[in-house]
């Protein structure tokens, strides 16, 4: 336990103490029906009154456990460790006491199937000892390759873990749930509100690809923070969830022409369908000569292990073995921009990205170049290189132009929502390296960063219709920095 912790709980006690010396009336009937609640998301709003249009009182953060004083509808009122009192929304805390939430004697589990069998072992093919009624609660004393051993009034025995619930199985998913931080606006505009309906008053508008801070969930819709302090709720079916379209970085395999994909770990099973040649999937779990796949629907399925080709690359760290297309912008009878000096943008862009090969293929990765000589590519060219050599990383390298002479700085640009955080590492790189303006990390619609399916970023280096900016970007010096900031962006986010 760390110091802050003891303080906290220290404080906790003390005001818990004095509320029991100076309102025993009151707790009487409170405590008892509701105990305390333990905040389930990672920043949450405490409000003067029972609902969101209530101003903020303050925050609280995931796992800080407060005592009920009353509640009202879909709300407590709590205790704040200032003595004070405040009120959060019930779909964002546990309720419960502290001395329910550990059992040494296994965890609590519910069946969610009909009829689930009961086997002696952990095995398919096992004697079906019992079954046990859909909703039955059980104890769950051990967990084995998809088996857990559940204890209940009448049978014990091994049953599909995919078919109990456990309080770990919900707290997983709570887990996951938390992790989400931000959204990205899908829809080209989209309404801020001050409550999560549509019916309420509107707040702000924000544009396609706008990133906003999660601070709070309610029924589909997300409570978020602007850049500039302005909170409300966005409906979530017009935003991307980070986490929800962050790439899995699991082991996966590569499958051949008509691979059953079974229901079960077992040839005989049911099948939800056959694979097609080179089709490739996440690898949830092993076992036994079967690996359970994600499939695109988010549902899984099973795969005899003789049948795939697994490979490991996917989560091997750093960027040796990496496939990385760099695709610098432009070329042949598409010059680009053309700087205040006459620097031709195809030229630098060229020079920076066989710069950076050079580095790349010495670090050990698989490096391909959209192009490596003054001459035209497509962009659905440069595109079908990255998707079909299913590229880890795709960077396309640019230089800037405003009308405004003194416009300076680099800008990274991502598309998918996915791709933010590489966006995010390689930029944050090469500011450190370049130390020119950083003008960000931003949402850009641009055709081979759009149409990839592949991680992909798109960098704008510099402005060449700043003279200022062009002497210094043509400098060697500025290439070296460039491409070193670029490959530490990309180291970072191979870690
Ligand atoms: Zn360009």
């Amino acid at each position: 336990m760390r110091g802050g912790d003891v303080k906290k709980l220290f404080f906790r006690l003390f005001f818990l103490v004095l509320f029991f010396l100076i309102a025993p009336g009151v707790i009487h009937a409170g405590a008892e029906e509701a105990g305390t609640v333990t905040v389930t998301h990672a920043a949450v709003y405490i409000r003067s009154g029972p609902g969101v249009s209530y101003p903020i009182a303050g925050k609280a953060a995931e796992n800080d456990t407060y005592t009920v004083l009353q509640k009202d509808g879909d709300w407590f009122q709590i205790r704040l460790p200032q003595g004070n009192t405040g009120w959060i929304a019930g779909w964002l805390v546990e309720t419960g006491t502290p001395s329910a939430k550990q059992s040494k004697q296994g965890k609590q589990g519910k069946i969610t199937a009909d009829r689930l069998r009961i086997r002696k072992a952990p095995d398919q093919s096992a004697a079906i000892v019992g079954t046990l009624e859909k909703n039955a609660v059980v104890t769950v004393t051990r967990a084995e390759g998809g088996w857990v051993y559940i204890e209940s009034g009448n049978v014990s025995g091994w049953a599909d873990s995919q078919y109990v619930q456990t309080e770990k199985n919900k707290n997983a998913g709570k887990m996951a749930e938390n992790n989400v931080s931000a959204a990205i606006v899908a829809a080209t505009s989209l309404n801020i509100r001050r409550s999560p309906s549509l019916q309420s008053g509107t707040v702000a508008t924000v544009t396609y690809g706008t990133r906003l801070e999660i601070t709070g969930t309610d029924h589909g819709w997300y409570e978020v923070e602007l850049e500039d302090g302005t909170h409300g709720w966005v409906a979530g079916f017009y935003v991307t969830r980070e986490s929800q379209a962050k790439r899995s970085s699991e082991a996966e395999v590569t499958l051949h022409s008509g691979t059953n994909l079974y229901k079960r770990p077992q040839s005989g099973s049911d099948t939800v369908g056959t694979a097609k040649a080179g089709d490739r999937f996440p690898v949830v779990s092993e076992m036994d000569g079967w690996y359970k796949i994600r499939l695109e629907s988010g549902t899984s399925a099973y795969i005899s292990a003789k049948a795939a080709q697994k490979s490991d690359t996917a989560v091997k760290k750093g960027i040796k073995g990496k496939t990385i297309v760099l695709d610098p912008g432009h070329g042949g009878t598409d010059n680009g921009t053309t700087g205040a000096y006459g620097t031709l943008e195809k030229l630098v862009t060229l020079k920076t990205a066989n710069a950076l090969y050079e580095k790349l293929k010495k670090a050990g990765a698989r490096v391909i170049l959209t192009r490596n000589s003054d001459t035209y590519v497509s962009l659905s060219e440069r595109t079908a290189i990255s998707n079909t050599n299913h590229a880890d990383a795709f960077v396309s390298i640019h230089f800037d132009s405003a009308e405004d002479s003194h416009t300076r700085g680099h800008t990274t640009y991502y598309y998918h929502a996915q791709d933010y955080d590489f966006a995010r590492l390689v930029n944050n790189q090469i500011t450190s390296r370049l130390g020119t303006v950083d003008r960000g990390v931003k949402f850009g619609d641009f055709h081979v960063i759009r149409e990839n399916t592949q991680p992909a970023i798109l960098l704008e280096l510099g402005y060449l219709s700043s003279p200022a900016e062009e002497k210094h970007i043509v400098e060697k010096s500025f290439q070296t920095k460039a491409v070193a900031g670029i490959y530490n962006g990309l180291k970072a986010y191979f870690q």
